[in-house]
């Protein structure tokens, strides 16, 4: 099953709670991951089920980083703050940086991140079943 995960700065909280709710259909199928503060938000005001990870600030994108380096996320929702300086910078640019390693789909603002999950409705991201599939073992 394909993996998403969102995250949003305290500052674009409400915003992703809308695009949670608004998109909640889209969603649903899937495994869904966020950190702490957001996942915690967004299960407040849909019926989603979020795996909570620690909050950004205490690891989580950390922890979210764990699955890109494994090749095992398949989409992130990154709503930045770009108007403060957030103190967990390092583990922001660190958890992007896994994501171009491996190639998986980001929105980093609300405008992108409707253009994903429609996407995501159709089907283009179909291919991302295929690196699940052929993916080798991480023992290997
Ligand atoms: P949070 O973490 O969802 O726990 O607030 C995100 C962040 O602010 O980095």
């Amino acid at each position: 099953m394909m993996k998403i995960a969102l995250i949003a700065h305290d500052r674009k909280k409400e915003e992703i709670v809308n695009f949670a709710v608004a998109y909640e259909h889209v969603l649903k199928p899937y495994q869904l991951y966020a950190t702490g503060t957001t996942g915690a938000r967004i299960m407040e005001s849909t019926s989603l089920s979020v795996h909570r990870f620690m909050s950004g600030p205490l690891g989580g994108d950390q922890q979210i980083g764990a699955l890109v380096a494994q090749n095992e996320l398949d989409l992130l929702i990154f709503l930045r703050d770009p108007l403060m300086a957030q103190p967990h910078e390092p583990d922001i640019i660190a958890l992007l940086r896994l994501c171009d390693v491996q190639g998986i789909p980001v929105a980093t603002n609300v405008a992108t991140a409707e253009l994903l999950v429609k996407c995501l409705e159709r089907g283009d991201f179909a291919w991302r079943e295929l690196v699940h599939k052929y993916k080798p073992g991480i023992e290997e």
